[in-house]
């Protein structure tokens, strides 16, 4: 439909019409696009917009004269105090901490667009500004008292204090509620901890800890503290040498018998995993805009490249097998970034239910600018291998992005499940059933035994209907692939929870294919929501948009193809007969000799 005056969605009323109590994401499994959600394609508040054309600027002014040093610093894995301090007067550590606190009170757009600048010069430089405000201090933002606020954060903005999350621990990665630092109730009410942490970024530099340790109260397992560097008993180890991201810091953390005071609990007692994935949840935007900022300077990196360098007697900007991944990097970065801030917009307008999508957008955005670093290393050649060339540290730095904040396979298991169990318990004979397995989905894997199988009904009454009104009739062709598959991907929730039954949680290779189908149609739809607002606001863009979008959605189908095909007809039995037969040698079993 074209744009009227009466289309208060084409007016730009996104804010206005959006259902801020449903998920996209979790709809698509329903057959349903939940177009008040997607668009218009959502706009950069005013006044941020005012805020960040400073900012950006004074990033760039600042950053990009330094690259030299930057480099200097990934060599010997450490950002000095000077540098620091110059990130602290140019007020990164204040970004979305609100004004009455002496912060810039960004919202997570903006944040995300601030990282997405930062991280087009370093990714270490984002990771130290990133970890505090992303998940260090975002939880005394999310669950915070008054008195806990007014106590840190104005030193938490200008950076008096840097801020660490504190999760992991050696025996507790993905597996994050089963970690074994300890914090017991004493009679007078306060706490002592005990444990360790590991890999914590700004962990040998931070002065603000958000802890989480095993409190076996009866208000629940695991609770979060607030934790000061300077309190008595807590210590850091030396800085990790890592593979990328190198001058950002890593440490463990280490608590003996630290007392802490009731009031450093923060939230309630006992729902400290509960703060810990709302946490993780509201901060993926900001790991989403530092993969797009990467993505956008390999562009430039590597169209230089192309441009510049010459075989067979001209550039080899002008092959194909070149043009090809300047393409395909261009798509990968308009659709990662398209997916990223539409869920800070969701976060933003205050919807209660984005974790999916944020899960969605992390997963795309990190695996876009893996394979864009290695299609612009490639694009160099061995100029790409070596170490004068700026494609190897990107390369180790962006490698990374998969792992933290929830590896990607966590994800993609989360992503299907979550789904799933609203499917599931929607269907009125599975209700009681599936709602307990998946209450939580991260904590609910493999614990599966009460469920009992049962045939839901062959007509759900899912995928029927399904017509994206909103869009420009230049998009109008790409949209029926994702009216088709989102009917698709309904139908293979329904069969999926029939099929398995109470095993559902354990059969991940669906699980994996259901995830991408729905990431694949939640950032199509993106793609098309943005290339839809160009062109209907006459952006000089718009015909690369329109072209993108055609590109994306080509691909996208080709993907939703072979993974609904690949619910029925797969190898998945050969699979993990293999998988099996290796891990028993722990070798492969043959030899040429
Ligand atoms: C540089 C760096 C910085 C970090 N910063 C922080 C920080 O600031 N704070 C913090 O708390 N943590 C931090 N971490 C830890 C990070 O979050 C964890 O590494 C991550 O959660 C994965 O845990 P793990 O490394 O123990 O991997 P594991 O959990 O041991 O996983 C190993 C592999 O098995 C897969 N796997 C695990 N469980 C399943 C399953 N159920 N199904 C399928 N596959 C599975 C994983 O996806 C992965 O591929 C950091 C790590 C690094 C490397």
């Amino acid at each position: 439909m074209e744009t009227t005056a009466a289309n208060p969605a084409a007016a730009g009323a996104h804010a206005d019409t959006l259902r801020r109590d449903q998920s996209v994401a979790k709809n698509l499994f329903f057959g349903e696009i939940v177009e008040e959600n997607l668009f218009p394609y959502p706009k950069m508040r005013d006044k941020d917009r005012e805020m960040l054309g400073a900012m950006l600027d004074a990033i760039d002014d600042f950053l990009a004269p330094k690259h030299a040093d930057l480099k200097h610093y990934d060599r010997k894995a450490e950002q000095p105090p000077e540098f620091i301090q110059a990130l602290r007067d140019m007020g990164l550590f204040g970004l979305i901490i609100p004004e009455e606190f002496g912060g810039l009170g960004l919202s997570n757009a903006a944040y995300a667009r601030v990282l997405t600048q930062t991280s087009s010069h370093d990714s270490s430089v984002s990771l130290t500004i990133g970890a505090h405000s992303s998940i260090g201090m975002k939880g005394l933002l999310l669950f915070g008292t008054d008195a806990q606020k007014a106590k840190y954060l104005p030193r938490l903005a200008t950076g008096e204090m840097i801020a660490a999350f504190c999760l992991t621990e050696a025996g507790a990665g993905s597996d994050a509620a089963s970690v074994r630092t300890k914090a017991t109730r004493d009679d007078d009410g306060t706490w002592t901890l005990n444990g360790e942490k590991i890999w914590i970024t700004n962990g040998g530099i931070a002065d603000f800890y958000t802890v989480f340790a095993k409190t076996d109260t009866p208000e629940g397992k695991m609770t979060a503290f607030i934790v000061e560097a300077s309190q008595a008993g807590v210590s850091h180890g030396p800085h990790e040498d890592k593979m990328g991201i190198r001058a950002s810091s890593t440490t463990t953390v280490a608590f003996s018998d630290v007392k802490l005071p009731a009031d450093q609990v923060l939230g309630e007692v006992g729902k400290g995993f509960k703060v810990a994935m709302a946490i993780l949840n509201n901060g993926r935007t900001g790991l989403g805009g530092g993969a797009v900022g990467g993505m956008k300077t390999l562009i430039k990196l590597a169209c230089a490249q192309a441009k510049e360098r010459k075989q067979f007697g001209k550039p080899v900007a002008e092959f194909g097998l070149v043009r090809e991944k300047i393409a395909q990097m261009t798509v990968d970065c308009f659709a990662a970034e398209s997916a990223v801030w539409m869920v800070a917009h969701y976060i933003d307008s205050g919807c209660t239910d984005y974790s999916v999508e944020a899960a969605m957008s992390k997963v795309f955005a990190s695996e876009a600018v893996q394979r864009a670093s290695y299609e612009a290393l490639q694009i160099a050649g061995g100029n790409g291998f070596m170490r004068e060339f700026p494609y190897e540290q990107v390369t180790r730095d962006t490698r990374i992005l998969s792992i933290f904040e929830g590896t990607n396979e966590i994800l993609r298991l989360y992503i299907a499940l979550s789904g799933l169990k609203d499917v599931g318990a929607t269907l009125s004979e599975l209700k009681h059933a599936v709602g307990n397995i998946f209450n939580d989905p991260i904590k609910g894997f493999g614990v599966l035994s009460t469920y009992v199988r049962r045939k839901a009904s062959e007509t759900t009454g899912y995928g029927t209907d399904k017509i994206l009104r909103e869009l420009h009739p230049s998009l109008r062709k790409a949209a029926t692939v994702y009216e088709k598959y989102v009917v698709e991907l309904s139908k293979a929730a329904d069969a999926l929870l029939r099929q398995y039954g109470k095993g559902i949680a354990d059969e991940q290779h669906a699980q994996k294919r259901i995830a991408d189908i729905a990431i694949d149609l939640f950032v199509g739809l993106c793609v098309l929501s943005r290339a839809d607002s160009l062109v209907r606001e006459n952006h000089p863009g718009q015909q690369s948009a329109i072209t993108i979008a055609d590109v994306f959605t080509r691909q996208a189908r080709r993907r939703l193809r072979r993974n609904v095909r690949g619910m029925t007809i797969n190898e998945d039995k050969a699979i993990e007969a293999l998988a099996e037969a290796v891990l028993e040698k722990g070798a492969v079993g043959w030899d040429v000799v």
